[in-house]
């Protein structure tokens, strides 16, 4: 999975690369979280596919949306309104890092 840094026009911040050809997303829903289903065991290592990279590599996929993935590790991390606000600066402060 490739999360990112990306720096644009002064600003850092995190941003999703498809795993495939590294086309760097400019918002979540543009990546899809894929796997195919046939790793042993519990953990799967799912690609971030691209739109394009997904259809074109034929593979019948499991796949599941990017956001949905996110809102779900976030809400596994019992975020409290507090934490949510300093996380919201901590991010500011990244983004304004050149
Ligand atoms: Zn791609």
């Amino acid at each position: 999975m490739s999360l990112i840094l990306f720096k644009e026009n002064g600003h850092t911040g995190p941003r999703l690369q498809c795993d495939k050809y590294g086309l760097i997303a400019k918002e979540p829903w543009d990546i899809t979280l894929c796997w195919d289903g046939g790793e042993p065991g519990p953990v799967i290592h799912p690609l971030m596919l691209c739109d394009d990279c997904d259809q074109k590599s034929g593979v019948q996929w499991y796949t599941q949306e990017t956001g949905v993935a996110l809102i779900y590790l976030m809400n596994s991390l019992h975020m409290t309104e507090k934490d949510i606000q300093a996380a919201r600066k901590s991010a500011e402060l990244l983004a304004s890092m050149e």
